[in-house]
């Protein structure tokens, strides 16, 4: 990865107070070109940013990681989204021996047997495709929003990510629920349906379910887990010691 482009930290944290939304995208894309990379779920946050990224006709490389066990509905946003920007997003997929050794090992549900099984299976199908999809680039855009959790009441719009060795960029950090839906429904994007019957965070179908009104953003996520252990390792704060340590990742996503 690209350890040079930490040295521009200070100043895209400064650029971010001036510059926002599509400006500071535009920005980023001037400054490392070819190196700029955004992971999507299709999530409400994510079609938003896809908009922006492809109506601009922005140079910014757009991917999602297919785990295999997302839902219907998620596929379908996925090519809706293809169809409705005349696009191709790219995928990147779970190493196939890693997952089939998993598989024979432990069976094809054992997520629900422990957390050790739980965070394996998440590093399989989504951190090391992930690093994977980040090798090579400059600057990760992500759809962290601070509501989303305590953690990221904090964060700032602009960080530098030590585990994967690249810039994050969070667009929406600050954007509230209400401002993402009025988006999607001002701007006619395409989303994914199940946000119309509860589920905020959608991850892989048996790991998520929908919340009801006043649960907590994370309660449709790995809900037969204890709150402090529902991470996958996709969005770390802390730097891994190990590659044990980045297999059980620290902050969730
Ligand atoms: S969310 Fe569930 S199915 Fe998806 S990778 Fe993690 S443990 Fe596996």
């Amino acid at each position: 990865m690209n350890q040079a482009a930490k040295n521009y930290i200070d100043d895209l944290l400064y650029q971010s107070s001036r510059l926002i939304g599509v400006d500071f995208l535009k920005l980023l894309t001037d400054t490392f070109p070819g190196q700029v990379t955004f992971s999507s779920s299709f999530s409400f946050e994510d079609q938003v940013i896809t908009q922006q990224i492809l109506n601009n006709q922005l140079p910014v490389k757009i991917f999602t990681l297919d785990t295999g066990r997302m839902f219907p509905e998620t596929y379908s946003t996925w090519s809706s989204t293809n169809a409705a920007y005349n696009t191709t997003i790219k995928a990147y997929y779970p190493n196939q021996d890693s997952l089939q050794d998993f598989i024979e090992t432990n069976g094809p549900n054992s997520f629900y047997e422990s957390v050790a099984n739980r965070k394996q299976c998440c590093f399989i199908r989504k951190v090391e495709p992930l690093q994977r999809a980040l090798k090579e680039n400059s600057v990760w855009i992500t759809g962290l929003r601070a509501e989303h959790s305590g953690d990221r009441k904090d964060l700032p719009l602009v960080e530098w990510d030590e585990s994967n060795q690249i810039i994050k960029y969070h667009p929406l950090l600050h954007w509230t629920t209400e401002e993402v839906k009025q988006y999607i429904s001002a701007n006619h994007v395409p989303y994914n349906p199940l946000h119309d019957k509860g589920f905020v965070s959608i991850g892989c179908a048996p790991c998520t379910r929908a919340i009801k009104p006043g649960e907590d953003f994370r309660a449709g996520r790995w809900w037969w887990e204890d709150a402090d252990k529902k991470e996958c390792g996709l969005h770390e704060h802390q730097p891994p010691s190990s590659k044990e340590e980045l297999s059980t990742g620290v902050i969730i996503k």
